[in-house]
């Protein structure tokens, strides 16, 4: 038997880069996936064919849409929040709207579905996270938006650990340091100054965060929870 045969799991951004890849482990091991996309309908649709999971297109800059997401998924085993965006430059010049609507998608709704999706899990239910070791380390300038977005997962996940401790859930923040995606391609202009701060002077791959949530996501991790589980080459050390 696969390790995830017949649980449902939702992930909230899986349509590309880090929530792609586990959405093809998820599904390879047996899940029934449901995965939420916003701008990138085809993608989603040709991920969904491929794996046979279900693309539903759900904007987690909207509470309520995300909110709607999860009670319609009914007793959920596992939720993934990947979902994540970055708004780059002079933190004097950017438009607050838009860091309004970054902490909507990066804290807002991480927190939301999280306990939304905790009010009907069974014990055993676990929530992962997507963080970044920009929530331990901020060596440049420009990012502080999503350094402090970044930072709030990790009193999300130690609160809410204790609130859904005694029914058996558990709750994890997964920390990439650079993965090679869209949002930060290995090819890009970044490339040098990143692998100067890490040990592995690479980027790492999707496939290897899917491996670390699916870890945690297992049974070999039900002692584990309110942590946070960097991922990053040495980026933070
Ligand atoms: P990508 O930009 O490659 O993919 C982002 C994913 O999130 C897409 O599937 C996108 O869907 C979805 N998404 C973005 N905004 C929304 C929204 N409003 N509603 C629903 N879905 C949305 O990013 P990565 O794969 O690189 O990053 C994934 C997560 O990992 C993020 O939380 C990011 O902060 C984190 N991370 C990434 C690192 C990296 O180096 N790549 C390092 C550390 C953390 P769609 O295209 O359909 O809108």
């Amino acid at each position: 038997m696969a390790m995830f045969d017949r649980k449902s799991v939702l992930v909230l951004g899986g349509s590309r880069g880090i929530g792609a890849a586990i959405v093809r482990r998820f599904a390879a091991e047996g899940a029934a996936v449901t995965f939420t996309y916003a701008g990138s309908r085809e993608a989603a649709l040709e991920l969904a064919r491929e794996t046979g999971s279900t693309a539903v297109m759900t904007d987690s800059s909207d509470r309520d849409a995300v909110l709607a997401r999860v009670r319609d998924m009914g007793a959920l085993d596992v939720l993934v929040v990947n979902a994540g965006i970055a708004v780059f430059g002079d933190a004097l010049d950017q438009d607050p709207d838009e860091i309004d609507r970054l902490f909507r998608i990066n804290v807002l709704a991480p927190y939301h579905a999280s306990v939304e999706a905790a009010r009907r899990m069974p014990e055993g239910g676990r929530i992962i996270i997507m963080g970044s070791v920009n929530g331990d380390r901020m060596p440049v300038p420009g990012m502080a938006s999503y350094a402090l977005s970044k930072s709030a997962l990790q009193g999300l996940a130690r609160g809410l650990a204790r609130d859904f401790g005694p029914r058996g859930i558990t709750i994890n923040v997964v920390q990439p340091g650079p993965i090679d995606t869209d949002a930060n391609p290995e090819a890009g202009p970044m490339k040098e100054l990143m692998h100067s701060f890490m040990a592995l002077k690479r980027h790492g791959r999707p496939e290897e965060v899917a491996g670390m949530v699916a870890w945690l996501s297992g049974p070999e991790a039900g002692f584990v929870t309110g942590a946070m589980h960097t991922i990053d080459g040495a980026f933070g050390a």
